[in-house]
């Protein structure tokens, strides 16, 4: 058919591994450091919060990872998720370019989050836990926890930043829905809460407060482990399934990218549909490829941070980590994009960015709005503000074919729809959103306060 619209693939093509991409890189990750001592850590030191299945795929060097079969009975309520190949984009754009995107909004929870959320409640259950403590920002990867422990039968505790809590009840109803019980944060539930509260009562809280208020859960009791949904090295392992699947339709359209984008908050989605096309470059069996991370203006952890350690959370109480930073003190505007509100990004994504490999924009947030309801009127889907920066860049790149006459290729992911995200769009709709370039001075004032451990010192 040479119309085709939607690229589906049977269940049995769901991926049996996991693709890592951490023995195919140009030059190895730095050593995460202990934040007391200042020295690389190891696994004992991560075993009060992570199963060690979970700390073992964190620094594995091996290619391939199986996922067990209780995970893709999992995942087949959802994958193998749809690719689309965007026909009405492309006529309403005039572009020669051809635009694919992989909807990982098909997932009960509305985003790609789950595909990970999954494992880790299958390895903690597995290793004897019962009960998960967690951040959210959007409210996305608090619902994909409390989706995944219900499979499990896991309690699930989501300290859910306070912009959001407030911005998205329907997301708590979600959770809670799933059975997962919802504190707004900052909250009076840790003493890291308690403290933020004190010095700022009104603290519309960040991704770095809630992080550490989970984590102070989880350290303080043998019952409950930690789950972080971005980021970390296991994470975005997890997410390699979106760009395993995406290869194979492709080929169906016998196709494969030029470009592939994806929206960066932590860097998991990137990660999903970027990586396993990473290989083929690192690998060398195929041609340049250009890969595209989108991150929001307001938060530019790629295109204006620095490459140094950092802490993960605000307090200063997980591990350092290399990675690109605005400091681990900076707190975002409150965009409406609350799932890209982080202040660092995944060392595997920093580390690709800082050798060259891969590229970074960073759009504003009323621009992205556009483009996602250009590509919701034409395609139907309306996104999450997170997608949205990825929609706007992979709209940029087809205007740009429309200028030069090339016919690429783009492949982008959809991460997420945004049928919560209706506030957003009435603001947007009204005229009401703002927009926040790069605050300077904040982000200054926050990277003087980086830990004083390896080139940072
Ligand atoms: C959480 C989220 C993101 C950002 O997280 P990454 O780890 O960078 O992928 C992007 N899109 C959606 C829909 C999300 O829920």
């Amino acid at each position: 058919m040479d119309d085709q619209v939607k690229y589906l693939l049977p269940e049995s093509e769901i991926p049996e591994a996991w693709y890592n991409i951490q023995p195919d890189l140009p030059r190895p990750l730095d050593p995460v450091l202990h934040p007391g001592t200042g020295q690389p850590i190891g696994p004992a030191d991560l075993a009060p919060l992570f199963p060690m299945a979970i700390i073992q795929q964190e620094v594995s060097q091996e290619r391939w990872i199986a996922i067990p079969d209780e995970v893709r009975a999992i995942y087949r309520l959802w994958r193998p998720t749809p690719l689309f190949r965007a026909r009405r984009l492309e006529r309403a754009l005039n572009t020669p370019a051809r635009i694919f995107y992989k909807c990982e909004g098909a997932s009960p929870a509305g985003s790609h989050k789950p595909n990970t959320a999954v494992a880790q409640a299958y390895y903690n259950r597995e290793a004897g836990i019962r009960r998960l403590a967690t951040e959210t920002g959007a409210g996305q990867w608090g619902s994909a926890l409390a989706l995944a422990c219900t499979f499990f039968g896991l309690e699930c505790k989501v300290y859910m930043v306070k912009v959001s809590y407030q911005q998205k009840p329907y997301r708590r109803s979600l959770m809670e829905t799933w059975g997962a019980t919802v504190v707004a944060s900052p909250s009076g539930d840790s003493a890291f809460g308690r403290r933020v509260l004190a010095a700022d009562p009104d603290s519309p809280g960040s991704l770095g407060i809630a992080i550490s208020e989970a984590v102070e859960d989880a350290a303080g009791r043998t019952d409950t482990n930690y789950s972080l949904g971005s980021v970390l090295n296991h994470v975005l392992l997890h997410q390699t399934v979106i760009g395993q699947e995406a290869k194979k339709q492709l080929a169906l359209a016998d196709a494969y990218p030029d470009v592939v984008i994806g929206c960066a908050g932590g860097g998991s989605n990137f990660a999903g549909i970027a990586f396993h096309f990473l290989a083929d470059q690192l690998a060398g069996t195929q041609k340049e490829l250009q890969v595209i991370a989108v991150e929001p203006a307001a938060c530019p952890s790629l295109t204006k941070g620095v490459y140094a350690y950092d802490f993960g959370d605000t307090a200063g109480m997980t591990p350092l980590v290399k990675m690109h930073t605005l400091g681990h003190g900076f707190i975002p505007a409150g965009i409406h994009a609350g799932g890209l509100r982080y202040h660092g990004m995944a060392p595997l994504v920093s580390a690709l960015y800082a050798q060259g490999v891969i590229e970074a924009r960073a759009p504003l947030q009323t621009d992205c709005f556009a483009a996602a309801v250009t590509f919701a009127r034409a395609e139907g889907v309306v996104p999450a503000p997170e997608t949205s920066h990825a929609i706007k860049v992979a709209i940029d790149e087809a205007i740009a074919c429309r200028e030069s006459g090339q016919g690429k290729t783009i492949l982008f992911n959809l991460s997420g729809h945004g049928n919560f995200d209706m506030q957003a769009y009435d603001d947007y709709l009204a005229g009401r959103l703002q927009d926040y370039a790069y605050p300077v001075e904040k982000v200054e004032e926050a990277l003087r306060h980086l830990p004083p451990v390896g080139a940072n010192a």
